[in-house]
């Protein structure tokens, strides 16, 4: 790739001296440089955000919310540009990359609808206590390389609407596309507002503990998130942590299987398995076990799996080599203990390629059950009795969200009210919307996002107390 993509700071191109590959997994070759941003890059970017907020702060809500949809429209209108870039360095297939890319507008545009009216909780003769919402200040917003677009879409339009500026930090597997976005925003956000720099594995923690942070923003895996928590501690920065989840499907015994398969095969193979929200324990009713194992398999063998840029294929790579290794150990460590794995077809041998893999009902305890693979291997379990699947599925350390699958809609809500998850999805999955929180209980993490309580978390509240005047008493 010739064009050089740049960093984004007090709305100009930052150039740094020091650049870094970047994969196309299909491949595994470098196609591009991003830039690898310094220490004095970093104190650079906050600065301008820091500079960029009292006048950022005062605009109104409705001035702000208006610049949020110019940004949405600019994305959307630069998508094809930004898809073909996203699929280079992600790996996801082109044909459904785009959606990425539309949902990244389309929520700069949704998260606008919301506003942080003042609240009047008391009204007496004596007084009126309202609640104000204010920004917190400069936010930084740290992107794992799973849905690198749409996660830091979430992040930039929560932050910046709700009046704080920003400094966003992609992966360093998949800066390219969200810098891109930095770039075309540079039209029309006041300086400074939104700042988005790369950089490798130091810069993370270089902003974490960075004093001119007010809120940190992070999704990404539970063990980065611990110590986020614990560096954000030294100087209690406010934080949202969207970490990892190990998502029960429960698909009970009257559905019809020829239908649901493929869906419920999409809700844990989508983008490849890379995908918190995605199934990665699917409990089956013994009665139709047999029959749901087969047409998932029928699938696994069937569905492509190839390189992004070939409109053939639905699935593509890993989308880095230390999570392919990572899988790829999973697979053979279940196999090695007897585990009957059943595979997908054929994957190219070059670039980061797994087949698609169900486990045939292993023991709960086994590592492919209790852990995130983050991957495509999926266990295939049994189940005889209701309140039994509820509890194993509530058995886990995360808690992040679920789907059941039923003819019987009020018995699937009884069980999606029994989950332990932040959502739980009934004959649907993976589905989120500007609208609707979404966070995990447990390990998966602290706090939402989305909707007016993930936009509340970009503020402090501020109650006034306002006397009457004596003669009205
Ligand atoms: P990761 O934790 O390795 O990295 C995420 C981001 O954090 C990257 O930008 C990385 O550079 C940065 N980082 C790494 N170490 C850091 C540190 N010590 N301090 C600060 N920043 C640091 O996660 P990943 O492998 O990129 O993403 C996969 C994980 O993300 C999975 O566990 C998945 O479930 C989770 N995830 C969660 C959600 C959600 O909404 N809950 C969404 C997508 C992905």
């Amino acid at each position: 790739m010739t064009q050089q993509i740049t960093m984004t700071i007090n709305g100009q191109a930052a150039i740094t001296s020091d650049t870094m590959d970047v994969i196309n997994p299909a491949t595994a070759e470098s196609f591009a440089q991003a830039p690898r941003a310094s220490e004095a890059d970093l104190n650079a970017a906050v600065d301008a955000a820091k500079a960029a907020y009292p006048a950022w702060k005062v605009l109104s809500h409705t001035q702000r919310a208006e610049l949020m949809v110019k940004a949405g429209d600019a994305i959307l209108a630069n998508a094809d540009e930004l898809t073909e870039l996203f699929t280079a360095e992600q790996g996801r297939p082109l044909k459904i990359a785009k959606d990425e890319i539309l949902g990244a507008g389309m929520w700069f545009k949704g998260m606008a609808r919301f506003e942080l009216p003042v609240e009047v909780v008391e009204e007496t003769k004596y007084r009126t206590v309202e609640v104000h919402r204010e920004p917190l200040g400069v936010v930084c917003a740290i992107v794992p390389w799973n849905f690198p677009v749409l996660l830091a879409s979430w992040k930039m339009s929560h932050a910046l609407l709700a009046g704080n500026t920003m400094v966003v930090k992609p992966s360093p597997y998949t800066p390219l596309a969200t810098l891109r976005i930095g770039e075309i925003l540079r039209d029309i956000l006041p300086p400074g507002v939104l700042n988005i720099i790369s950089g490798g594995d130091e810069l993370g923690p270089l902003m974490t503990t960075h004093p001119g942070f007010a809120k940190i923003s992070f999704t990404g895996s539970t063990a980065t998130g611990k110590r986020i928590m614990a560096s954000a501690a030294q100087d209690l920065k406010r934080i949202t942590l969207e970490l990892g989840g190990n998502d029960a499907c429960i698909v009970m015994p009257d559905v019809d299987v020829d239908e649901v398969a493929q869906q419920v095969f999409m809700g844990a193979f989508f983008n490849t398995a890379q995908v918190c929200i995605a199934t990665k324990r699917l409990y089956i009713h013994d009665s139709i076990y047999d029959a749901m194992r087969d047409k998932l398999h029928g699938l696994a063998k069937t569905l492509k799996v190839g390189n992004g840029a070939d409109s053939d294929n639905l699935f593509g790579p890993l989308q880095n080599k230390p999570q392919y290794e990572r899988v790829k150990a999973l697979m053979a460590e279940a196999r090695e203990r007897g585990l009957t794995l059943l595979e997908g077809g054929a994957v190219p041998d070059k670039g980061y390629f797994l087949p698609l893999t169900l486990v045939d009902n292993p023991a709960d305890s086994e590592r492919v059950v209790v852990e995130e693979a983050f991957g495509p291997i999926l266990p295939l379990l049994r189940y005889s009795d209701l309140d039994e699947v509820i509890a194993r599925a509530n058995d886990s350390e995360y808690g992040l969200a679920g789907a059941v699958w039923s003819k019987d809609i009020e018995k699937a809500v009884e069980v999606a009210k029994r989950l332990e998850t932040g959502t739980v999805w009934i004959n649907q999955n993976l589905q989120t919307t500007p609208n609707t929180p979404i966070g995990g209980h447990k390990h998966s993490g602290i706090g939402v996002e989305n909707g007016r309580d993930g936009l509340m978390e970009f503020t402090q509240p501020k109650s006034i107390f306002i006397p009457k005047p004596k003669s009205a008493v």
